[in-house]
């Protein structure tokens, strides 16, 4: 126990142990508590308390002189010591507001057709050295014909979800033959893999009531994008650009966005190449990057269009 006695306005108390004394003499003066329970005596008039302390569990007693000259503890006996404004001349404590909570936004990069011997491995090496996890939406027939790279996107923390087995337009099948081309995946992701699917992406995004009601009674949900980087078109002869992808997912990023690209299907070396500039872009504008499922509400999308 130590005793702090101020001698003009204006003072600093910090108290270096439990159960300190603090005398204030006037105005504003600050006290740094230690832990334990403090007290302050308010020897002044008007004065205001700046009151801190970093430990938990500490409390604060507080006193005002009397016209008998003695200190007198106030009713308010035992505050607790926390960050705030005690006015001592309406016994009143005033607990500053806590700080807002850090705004995180949370957006997924999600990648398509894979796994593919030539890119996969480049986006897996891309995503690990940012620590950076993301969404893959594979084919059941190139998990089965590249388990191990099935395998490493899923030891990299990344999650591992159902594209179908060999990409075709569902709406053109039967709901036999749509349940079949989800199933088969789901069975390869869980054969090779061992983890068990959640979303499927419909190919090309095509939805109808028969498609959705198959994923549904599968118990899957339908996953689509929020931004679409189109960085499959360069597979149709349009010259786009590693600045264009990256520009249109830095320009469209959403909370809780889902960003298509693809790790399979053509050549992906303008993906791959996008890729740091995208991360480090994200992660200046705030964004966590995560996987589909730590989005916490998928966006509603209007399937049927
Ligand atoms: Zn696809």
């Amino acid at each position: 126990m130590a005793t702090y006695t101020g001698n003009a306005k204006n003072n600093t108390f910090t108290g270096t142990q439990a159960s300190d004394t603090f005398f204030g003499k006037g105005g504003d003066d600050t006290l740094n508590g230690k832990g334990g329970v403090d007290t302050a005596i308010f020897r002044g008039s008007f004065e205001q308390y700046q009151i801190k302390h970093a430990a938990d569990q500490a409390h604060l007693k507080v006193g005002v002189t009397g016209p008998d000259g003695n200190d007198h503890l106030t009713n308010i006996e035992l505050l607790k010591f926390d960050n705030g404004t005690y006015d001592v001349t309406n016994h009143h404590f005033t607990p500053n507001p806590p700080p807002p909570p850090p705004e995180v936004k949370k957006i997924a990069l999600t990648f398509d057709d894979g796994p593919d011997p030539t890119w996969t491995p480049q986006v897996l090496k891309v995503l690990q050295d940012h620590g950076v996890k993301a969404t893959f939406f594979e084919l059941g027939e190139n998990i089965e014909a590249n388990p191990d790279l099935a395998k490493a996107v899923v030891a990299g923390g990344n999650l591992l979800e159902n594209h179908t087995f060999d990409h075709p337009h569902l709406p053109n099948l039967t709901a036999a033959q749509i349940t079949t081309e989800i199933q088969r995946t789901s069975d390869d992701i869980f054969k090779f893999t061992g983890t068990t699917p959640e979303y499927v992406r419909p190919p090309y995004g095509e939805v109808n009531q028969k498609v959705e009601n198959s994923i549904e009674s599968m118990h899957l949900k339908t996953a689509l994008w929020t931004v679409d980087t189109n960085d499959w078109q360069v597979d149709d002869g349009v010259k786009i650009t590693e600045q264009q992808i990256v520009n249109t997912v830095l320009n469209n990023a959403t909370d809780n966005g889902i960003v298509l690209m693809h790790d399979a299907g053509g050549d992906r070396h303008l993906t791959v190449a996008a890729l740091d500039n995208i991360i480090d872009g994200l992660h200046a504008q705030g964004y966590e990057l995560v996987t589909l499922d730590q989005i916490p509400t998928l966006p509603h999308w209007d399937l049927f269009a």
